[in-house]
Order: structure tokens, then C-alpha cells, then sequence
């Protein structure tokens, strides 16, 4: 239920007490970390259903917020552009580990680098978690082309994305030397 405090007594956040269904409109939308993975083209193999990833992005997609550029016409320009459903986070095998939507669908809670919680859109990218500068436009790439554009990494939780953010190697080091003097 929405507004439910948590151990600390300060009101927990609506994904940790909201289901997908009951979430608003604005809330739902807010889930979506802004990380563009789901904007990239996948190869499906016909027998298996294996899903392999490619660094080929759907020609909406900008490079560099990794947002789409016509998100309320996105339907009509991309017809195979999928709007997530609940059902759908819940049944798609090939959301990204990292996506806003498959973290709460699974129990998970958001991580630090979400906007939703660091109150950055930014961290998005600095975690290394969006497609920013490592994508390539999907006009004038023709389908035989695409094995040249396999890519394993939106697959991937990165060690940044992970980890709670700490003191970078070099400062710790200088904290150690400063112990020992
Ligand atoms: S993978 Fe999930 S969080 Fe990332 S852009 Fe797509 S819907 Fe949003
Ligand atoms: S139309 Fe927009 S939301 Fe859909 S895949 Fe392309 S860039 Fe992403």
C-alpha cells in the first residue's frame, strides 16, 4: 500500500509498495531508468529463441540522452515498438537485468544509480548502465549486417552498477597512507 512506512519510519517509496498494476501513470513512467537498452535491435534464432543482443539502435533513439525522440508517436513511426504492459516485464525474457521495470517485477528494489533515487538522470550513464556513445544508427544497416554488431553487454549488470558508490581506489589509498604516517 502505497505510503507505508518502512523499519527506518521514513515513508518507503512507491515501488517497494505499489504493484505494477496499481501504479499511476506518472509512477509507472518514472520506472523507466532511461537507459535505452530496450531501443536496440535483437536477433531471435528461429529454433531456439535464443536472443542475441546487437549495439544497432532504433533510428528514434537519441545517442546521447538515450531517450526516443518521438516518444508519443513512437507506435506509428516504430510499429514493432513494444509499450511494457506489467504482463509484458513479467514475461519477456530479454529485459535488460538492469531495466526499472524487471528490478520491481522480480522484488528487487532500485538501485543507486536510478534517477528515482539518486535524483539524477545522469547517474543513469555514469554507472555505465545506458547505450550513451556506444551505439550506432540503425538506418542503412541491412539485416546481413547485423552479426557484425553483436554486443553482449546490454545483457550485463556492470561491476558499477553493482556496487553502492564508494571512494575511488586512489582516494582510499590516500586515507591508508595518511593512517600509517
Ligand atoms: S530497458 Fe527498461 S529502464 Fe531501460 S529504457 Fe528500456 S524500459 Fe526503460
Ligand atoms: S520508437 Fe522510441 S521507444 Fe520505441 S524502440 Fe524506438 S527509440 Fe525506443
Amino acid at each position: 500500500m502505497a505510503g507505508e512506512a518502512d523499519r527506518e519510519g521514513a515513508e518507503a517509496p512507491f515501488w517497494r509498495t505499489t504493484t505494477l498494476e496499481a501504479m499511476s501513470e506518472a509512477e509507472w513512467e518514472s520506472l523507466c531508468d532511461g537507459c535505452g537498452r530496450c531501443c536496440l535491435n535483437k536477433l531471435e534464432d528461429w529454433d531456439t529463441g535464443a536472443i542475441a543482443w546487437t549495439n544497432v539502435a532504433c533510428k528514434l533513439l537519441d545517442h546521447g540522452t538515450c531517450r526516443c525522440t518521438n516518444y508519443p508517436n513512437r507506435a506509428e513511426i516504430v510499429p514493432d515498438c513494444i509499450s511494457l504492459t506489467p504482463e509484458e516485464v513479467r514475461t519477456l525474457s530479454w529485459l535488460p537485468p538492469t531495466c526499472g521495470y524487471r528490478l520491481v517485477a522480480d522484488g528487487k528494489d532500485l538501485p543507486w544509480w536510478h534517477p528515482l533515487v539518486s535524483g539524477d538522470p545522469e547517474t543513469v550513464h555514469a554507472a555505465g548502465i545506458s547505450v550513451r556513445d556506444r551505439v550506432v544508427d540503425e538506418t542503412g544497416i541491412v539485416l546481413e549486417d547485423y552479426e557484425n554488431h553483436l554486443v553482449e553487454w546490454p545483457a550485463r549488470v556492470p561491476r558499477a552498477g553493482i556496487s553502492p558508490r564508494r571512494p575511488a581506489a586512489k582516494a582510499l589509498k590516500s586515507v591508508i597512507g595518511r593512517r600509517r604516517a
